[in-house]
């Protein structure tokens, strides 16, 4: 590897809801033997934090607060980060429906934004980081030498989360992950800070039609020719 910025030394991976970025980015870490780190699963942290202080309708400038005040760390684990709020693991009461779309609509403010950014970027700080979310390219590391854009059609993202939550025991209907991805599809897309878009540079890969197996050959590609692998 050539460059000696550890900031550098980041893939980002960011694009809509359902497109297959946290297993595109656990396959990268995984064979790069680098470090995963979803930020999604912040936002959802914060989420599931003020439902649980039963604070959904907190202000900004509390959510912002709450966010510094969560008790967020990471562990590492093999080439995952795993999260925990104040030493417990939160697990799968972060993917609920309802808890994404609390997500999104929490992440549209500075305050709560302003609060996250050193979180993330203090896991970037040694490189060697496969970073996904939705500005991980364009805000947070802006610096990333390899950056993609992961897209796949709504009806196909849609059934990879209905079938991704079955699978861990969560039943919800297809119309349902339909209607939220499509909410925090528009919401993300269209907030003034940090709005879900492509980084300049991104490579734009469209997993609609292709396997897992087939974006992830496609992206180890690249990130071998990018880093000197
Ligand atoms: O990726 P995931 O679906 O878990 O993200 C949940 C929500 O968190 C997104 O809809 C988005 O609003 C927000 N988010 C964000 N910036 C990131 C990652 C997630 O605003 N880097």
């Amino acid at each position: 590897m050539k460059k000696n910025d550890p900031f550098e030394n980041v893939i980002t991976i960011d694009g809509p809801g359902g497109a297959g970025k946290s297993t595109l980015a656990q396959g990268l870490a995984h064979a790069l033997d680098w470090l995963c780190l979803d930020t999604g699963a912040i936002y959802r942290a914060l989420a599931l934090t003020l439902t649980e202080l039963g604070l959904p309708d907190a202000t900004p400038r509390a959510a912002g607060l709450t966010a510094q005040d969560m008790g967020l760390e990471f562990r590492r684990e093999g080439a995952q980060c795993r999260l925990f709020l104040h030493g417990r693991e939160p697990g799968e009461a972060l993917r609920a429906p309802e808890i994404g779309l609390l997500a999104s609509a929490v992440s549209a403010w500075p305050e709560v934004r302003s609060a996250l950014l050193p979180i993330q970027r203090a896991a970037g700080r040694e490189g060697r980081l496969v970073a996904e979310g939705r500005d991980m390219g364009t805000v947070v590391f802006p610096e990333a030498r390899l950056k993609f854009f992961l897209v796949a059609d709504l009806s196909v993202r849609a059934e990879r989360r209905r079938l991704e939550l079955a699978a861990q025991g969560v039943e919800v209907t297809l119309a349902k992950v339909t209607a939220e991805l499509k909410a925090r599809d528009l919401a993300d897309a269209t907030r003034s800070l940090a709005p879900l878009a492509p980084s300049p540079g991104a490579v734009t890969v469209d997993s609609t039609d292709m396997t897992v197996a087939e974006v992830l050959a496609l992206a180890l590609q690249e990130a071998k020719e990018t880093f000197d692998l």
